[in-house]
């Protein structure tokens, strides 16, 4: 009896109505998450539900999953094409014909009055990845820009550049079953309970069963952290020291695998020689984590029969993000753990199909994973698609985060956006809306016409979203999974595929590539593509991706299965097989605290919302959970500040300020204050975001800045309120 009471109320579970369910895969995060979409009898979605035999999430979803399925018909969605000659003119509607002949005549009017540079293409993580490989057929075959880039850049370009410095290629090595058997688990700037609910709930499942120790790597006590069996409080942007440090004590202790490190390595002479210098006592000065902490962690890790690694954006959005990636693969390779169960270098990707571009976008190079530098490369696309090699650059162009600065400058006077939105994700707001300001033209294609973006525009392009469309994605650990046309595009909208092709048709070349009509031929394209790479999917169907609720590459033509990892025979992409031990200096470049700017500035997310909130932002769970802009700060500084628990206070910073509402938790230290990054005129609008040089991934996680307490909160609040308008 519970209070007196007799009967303890029954839980409801209210009857939706689906009378159908449709599989597909969720279109947030990249975890991969096999998904069913209840309709009711009128077509309408109504419910969702995980699928309970997929290997990934075995039945279960995280909030954003459960709520997806309202996506479809949430504020804001782009109903019909939009265009205006002046960005701060009103939109007129337009038909699909007159939308797409003002993109088609613009992109050429701007090649031929500049060059083919002058007009950039950003995409996303967000499309399917035979739509990646449309828009990349498009943008390198026909439109022929070398400015053509995905904002991956800001979240996953430190781990691919990692991966390609250390084992010749792009390609996580590692897959979830590895929780299952490591004997130990070092997660760096990782916090998988609010970013990856679902991988974070496999690796406790296993390491319920098997105990195996958890070393959290982070500067805030974050939820992961408080379930660890060690957490280091890194001072942040200091990863590489630490690593180097770990990787000094295995070598003077005589921990490495020395026999993996000769069969398998190059480079192991300098690396040692440059460790030697990294002793504890003085790592512990610059990264705060005592020597015996590092001795400890470093004896765990190599002792272990297998040991893995996991990171984010802790490793990738710093200054040295790829070294850091490449910090963690010195580590896994001295110690002999890549390839095999329990034993990996595996980032955690964000986007849910950050790999799908990544392996087919021709973003960074051609499609899969061939690059724009080796002539062969060029010479076998060039030939497949049927247009001349010499159309082809031959290196890459601008990364993302140099396309905004050379607009700025006036290299580029064009730009087109799919499914990204600078106006909130990059850092430092004011100079990216000065820099869409200066442009000749902006197309934005989005699913959502309030996407802030947009305001800059000349032509909105409205894209149908995730399950109104058909096409696969790829995991964080190489898992290919289907999205099944669950329901009609909203409105007029149109899928991404069909815009890149009917683009296409409207821009004049002499020789142009074929585009097939539907995205399933545009998979057996792929395949043959892929066929004896790296990334071989030519064992993979629509049909038998559903049925096995998704496939890993490589599987090849014939193969049951794919393969759960990769380098399991110690032979990597460099041409002599060997994977590269790198030694890695440590450069302290980022804007410090100080007297002005005390406070280090930390952000990430939410499990709510993501990224910059344009989807989830509409979802009414999800804005009741997370509904404004915080700021966590440590209640001492925040006392010695006079600025109150639950007030409004002002962040302030060298590039502008933001309000946010003060959330008082010892989970930061006292001399850092942590926002989420989600919401728009808030924590970009202070961040500084300084550039990796091998991925030029911005630093969003190191910067300074100062509190102030606010006065008139009433006022603060209408501006807090604003910057969560949805
Ligand atoms: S964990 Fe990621 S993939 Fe799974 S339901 Fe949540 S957002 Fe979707």
């Amino acid at each position: 009896m519970l209070f007196g009471r007799k009967k303890k109320n029954p839980i409801k579970i209210n009857d939706k109505g689906a009378v159908e369910w449709k599989y597909t895969t969720c279109g947030y995060c990249s975890t991969g998450c096999s998904i069913e979409v209840g309709l009711d009898k009128e077509g309408k979605a109504v419910s969702a539900r995980g699928v309970g035999d997929a290997d990934v999430n075995r039945g279960k979803l995280c909030i954003k999953g459960i709520f997806e399925y309202e996506l479809f018909e949430t504020a804001g969605r782009g109903r019909v094409p939009l265009v205006r000659d002046r960005s701060h003119q009103p939109f007129q509607q337009a038909s699909w014909n007159q939308a797409l002949d003002k993109v088609a005549t613009e992109i050429q009017r701007i090649q031929d009055s500049y060059s083919r540079d002058a007009f950039a293409i950003v995409s996303t993580g967000q499309i399917m990845t035979e739509e990646f490989y449309t828009l990349g057929k498009l943008a390198r075959g026909v439109i022929g820009t070398n400015n053509y880039d995905g904002n991956t850049t800001l979240c996953m370009s430190s781990a691919v550049s990692g991966y390609k410095r250390s084992f010749g290629s792009d390609g996580p090595p590692g897959c979830y079953e590895d929780f299952e058997h490591t004997d130990c688990l070092l997660a760096i700037g990782s916090n998988l309970p609010e970013q990856h609910p679902v991988i974070y709930w496999r690796m406790r499942e296993a390491r319920e069963k098997r105990k195996f120790p958890l070393i959290v790597v982070d500067p805030r006590v974050t939820m992961l952290a408080q379930n660890a069996d060690m957490h280091l409080p890194i001072s942040p942007g200091t990863d590489v020291v630490l690593l180097n440090s770990i990787a000094h004590v295995i070598l003077q202790e005589g921990l490495q695998d020395q026999a993996y490190i000769d069969a398998h390595t190059e480079g192991y002479a300098a690396f040692k020689e440059l460790v030697e210098d990294c002793d504890p006592v003085s790592a512990a000065k610059i990264c705060g984590i005592d020597e015996d902490s590092i001795r400890n962690v470093a004896r765990l890790y190599a002792k272990a029969a297998s040991a893995m690694t996991i990171w984010t954006m802790g490793i990738n959005q710093s200054t040295h993000g790829s070294d850091g990636v490449v910090a963690i693969n010195n580590l896994n390779l001295i110690t002999g753990n890549i390839g095999k169960p329990g034993g990996s270098s595996l980032s955690i990707t964000g986007q849910c199909n950050a790999m799908g571009t990544r392996e087919w976008s021709s973003c960074s190079g051609l499609p899969g994973y061939r690059t724009l530098e080796k002539e062969q490369d060029r010479r076998e696309i060039a030939e497949y698609w049927g247009i001349d090699a010499d159309f082809f650059p031959d290196k890459r162009g601008l990364f993302m985060t140099d396309i905004l600065p050379a607009i700025e400058t006036g290299q580029i006077k064009g730009l087109w956006l799919i499914a990204t939105n600078p106006m909130t994700s990059m850092p430092n707001t004011a100079r990216i809306r000065k820099t869409l300001e200066k442009l000749e033209f902006l197309v934005v294609q989005d699913a959502y016409a309030d996407v802030e973006t947009n305001e800059y525009s000349h032509v909105f392009l409205p894209a149908a979203i995730w399950a109104e469309k058909e096409g696969v994605f790829t995991n964080t650990e190489r898992r290919v999974n289907l999205i099944r046309n669950v329901i009609e595009p909203f409105g007029e909208s149109k899928p991404d595929f069909w815009i890149f092709n009917e683009l296409a048709r409207r821009i004049e070349r002499e020789r142009k590539p074929n585009f097939p009509e539907t995205t399933e031929q545009v998979f057996e394209e792929m395949k043959q593509l892929s066929s004896g790479r790296m990334l071989d999917i030519s064992g993979m169907s629509y049909e038998r991706i559903e049925r096995k609720r998704g496939m890993q590459w490589p599987c090849r033509d014939g193969d049951e299965d794919g393969e759960q990892r990769l380098y399991g025979d110690g032979v990597f992409q460099y041409p002599d097989g060997r994977a590269r031990l790198i030694p890695l200096r440590f450069v302290d470049n980022n804007e410090r605290p100080d007297e002005q700017y005390p406070f280090w500035l930390n952000s990430g997310r939410v499990v709510e919302h993501f990224h910059s909130r344009t989807r989830t932002g509409k979802v009414g769970n999800q804005n009741k959970f997370s509904p404004t802009p915080y700021m966590e700060m440590n209640p001492d500084a925040a006392l010695e500040l006079g600025v109150e628990h639950s007030s409004y206070a002002r962040l302030v910073s060298r590039r502008g300020d933001a309000v946010v509402l003060v959330q008082c938790t010892q989970r930061v230290p006292r001399d850092m204050v942590f926002v989420p990054f989600h919401f728009h005129e808030c924590v970009n609008r202070v961040s500084l975001g300084l550039l990796d040089p091998h991925s030029r991934q911005p630093a969003f996680k190191q910067c300074a800045v100062r509190v102030e307490a606010i006065e008139d909160q009433q006022a603060a609040s209408a501006i807090n309120l604003a910057a969560r308008a949805y």
